[in-house]
């Protein structure tokens, strides 16, 4: 069967399911939407956040791209973020990175000129701040260790960018969280990041937000 007709196929079949579960569910999502999570992810494949977290339909709202980079010149991810705190009250940030992610393993490799080496220069940034550490490592400790410091690099850029400030300066709940995907055990791990207030971390990472 070709793809496309497979892919509709699909899609009948799981809609029909779902009606049959749950009759009101397409009718009570298309009134509004109000999720609990923005998930930052990578735009692997292998790494939908739907099926690796176990969350429904409407609980979360996703920003994807090649090696979950949250960059703070980008208008894409900074429009998702605003949207995602000032007008859906989202309360929990994730910011999500995995072992083994190209984009990680791409940014060790190799530098050029084309798109995707110039959006992976953020994640030699990271590199580079932390070379002493990951120059000891063998290549693959390496890059996976360079994936849990990128997740700390973004939630970094996240805690201390004007919309969350803002947002925790007048009380709104917001949780900024950091976690990796072992794609050899399915497992999503802590990485001791989470952030839920302006003091929080300031207390981690000893730097003020005085303006
Ligand atoms: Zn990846």
């Amino acid at each position: 069967m070709p793809f496309l007709d497979k892919m509709l196929a699909y899609n009948h079949s799981w809609a029909d399911q779902v009606i049959r579960d749950t009759p009101d569910f397409f009718k009570s999502i298309s009134q509004t939407q109000s999720p609990e999570t923005l998930w930052i992810g990578c735009s692997d494949a292998r790494v939908g956040p739907d099926k690796l977290a176990g969350l429904p339909i409407g609980s979360v709202f996703v920003h994807r791209n090649v090696a979950n980079i949250f960059a703070t010149n980008d208008l894409n991810s900074l429009a998702v973020l605003e949207y995602a705190i000032d007008e859906l009250k989202i309360p929990n940030i994730i910011v999500c990175g995995h072992y083994d992610c190209g984009g990680i393993h791409a940014a060790l490799e190799h530098s050029g000129v084309q798109p995707v080496d110039l959006w992976l220069d953020q994640v030699r940034f990271v590199y580079n701040r932390h070379a002493s550490e990951l120059k000891k490592l063998p290549p693959k400790e390496r890059s996976d260790r360079l994936a849990e410091l990128n997740v700390e690099a973004q939630v970094h850029n996240i805690c201390r960018n004007t919309i969350v400030r803002e947002a925790w300066k007048r009380g709104q709940h917001v949780s900024v969280i950091g976690l990796i995907f072992d794609i050899h055990d399915g497992h999503l791990k802590q990485l001791g990041l989470e952030f839920r207030s302006q003091k929080e971390w300031e207390a981690c990472y000893g730097e003020s937000f005085s303006d």
